[in-house]
């Protein structure tokens, strides 16, 4: 018998590292503690609002090779949409200009050479600057590895890393911020293009892979919440979910794809990040005007970046702590007024109101990307040889992002298949 491998949490490391077993023919259980999978990305049903949301909005890149890789295997990658070329429109919300950066689709940057598609009052200098952000950087800091300063920085930079990392730049790993330009502007804009699950989340990326995994013979226990492990010397030996045990004998195994605060919980002497920076997102119940592109970055304002989806407009403030205690209809009208600002949608309606609203805000959306928090991600091997774990917070060498929870979940699959030979 070849074993079962339990895997915990249905967020997408766990999704993505079931999948890759289920393929390998793996007999494979996996384990939720709440009552719907997608973990940190999913789609809710909201009352406010009247319509299915998701519970932020996330951007991936075409460059974003697993996470293309997974919706592959899961049949959706068509449901993702994005402009043709790398092109990202910006609007200042203190001087009211706009503009949008065109990248050329190969890995020589063209761009910076030409005014008309590289970020205003900025010289192919600023740019050249920016590659010291390659060099190694362990323990440094963005700000102590490049000047947090002037238009390249405060109109690319800035709003790039901010939304990758989660954190105010200067303050952010440069290991991070290395990697984030490595496989972005460092690999030309075919890997750039901004792409959206434009029909949610949960129909793009959570759905359709639960269903996969059922068709691979894949068990599904929704509301089984992990409560303790019961640890060997070398193996783990029973996975405790409080009305039941599961014993684990021979070849079985488990992937624990918890949250960082809930790993550390679950396994002891294990050091996590154990720091958080918050998202905030806001929903309105709105038709985008037309032409109005499928995201539009706002610079000089509360509002970050502005996502047109079918009857709604949606915007996203990452590092969004200092929000988190502000009363939420005052909120919700500085917004709005921003995104009519940019848009050209009416800053009230005819009665007065703005659009029905939704504000919500993921306290621990991410681990805070600090070069002291990036030291205490773990890798995906324990010292227990049948647990592996995963997770955008262990080390995958990227910020918390779908592209990360992906590679670390196929990393678990990877390092757990190998546990027989
Ligand atoms: C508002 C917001 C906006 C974001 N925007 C972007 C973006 O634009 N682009 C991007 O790439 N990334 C973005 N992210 C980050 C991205 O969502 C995460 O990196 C990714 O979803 C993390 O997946 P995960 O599987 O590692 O963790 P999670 O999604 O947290 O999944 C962990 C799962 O484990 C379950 N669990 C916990 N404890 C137990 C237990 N004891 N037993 C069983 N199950 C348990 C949880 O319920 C959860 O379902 C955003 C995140 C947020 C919150």
């Amino acid at each position: 018998m070849s074993g079962t491998i339990h895997v915990i949490g249905a967020g997408l490391a766990g999704l993505a590292a079931a999948l890759k077993l289920s393929g390998n023919g793996e007999r494979v259980v996996l384990h939720e503690a709440t009552a719907f999978a997608g973990g940190r990305c999913r789609s809710y049903y909201d009352n406010a609002v009247g319509m299915t949301i998701d519970n932020g909005n996330h951007l991936l890149l075409s460059g974003n090779h697993a996470a293309l890789d997974f919706l592959q295997a899961i049949g959706t990658a068509d449901r993702l949409v994005g402009p043709k070329e790398a092109e990202f429109t910006f609007v200042d919300l203190a001087a009211g200009n706009r503009w949008t950066l065109r990248f050329n689709r190969g890995r020589l940057p063209f761009w910076i050479f030409d005014r008309s598609r590289r970020v205003p009052d900025t010289r192919v200098r600023d740019y050249l600057a920016l590659a010291r952000l390659l060099l190694p950087q362990r323990g440094r800091k963005v700000g102590e590895a490049i000047a947090c300063e002037g238009p390249l920085y405060r109109r690319l930079v800035e709003p790039l890393l901010l939304a990758a990392l989660n954190i105010d730049p200067p303050e952010g790993a440069a290991r991070l911020a290395s990697a984030v330009i490595r496989e972005t502007l460092g690999a030309g804009g075919r890997a750039c293009r901004p792409l959206i699950a434009r029909e949610g989340l949960s129909v793009t990326l959570v759905e359709p892979a639960l269903a996969r995994l059922e068709d691979c013979g894949v068990e599904i226990w929704l509301e089984h919440q992990l409560r303790a492990i019961r640890f060997g010397a070398e193996r783990i030996e029973a996975l405790d979910f409080g009305k039941e045990t599961v014993v684990l004998t021979g070849d079985d195994a488990a992937v624990l794809a918890v949250p960082a605060y809930a790993a550390a919980a679950l396994v002891p002497g294990l050091q996590a990040p154990n720091e958080f920076r918050a998202i905030v997102n806001a929903h309105f119940r709105i038709a985008p005007p037309a032409g109005m592109p499928p995201m539009l970055g706002a610079l000089n304002g509360l509002t970050q970046w502005i996502f047109a989806f079918p009857g709604r407009v949606s915007v996203t403030i990452s590092a969004g702590d200092s929000h988190l205690d502000a009363p939420r209809e005052a909120l919700a009208r500085s917004i709005w007024n921003e995104v009519a600002a940019a848009t050209g949608l009416p800053a009230e309606l005819p009665n007065g109101a703005i659009p029905p609203w939704q504000i919500v805000r993921e306290r621990r959306a991410t681990f805070a990307a600090t070069p002291a928090q990036d030291a205490r991600r773990p890798g995906t091997r324990t010292r227990w040889r049948n647990l592996a774990l995963a997770g955008d917070w262990t080390n995958t060498g990227l910020p918390a992002t779908i592209e990360g929870a992906i590679r670390s979940g196929n990393s678990a699959a990877a390092l757990l298949a190998a546990r027989k030979t």
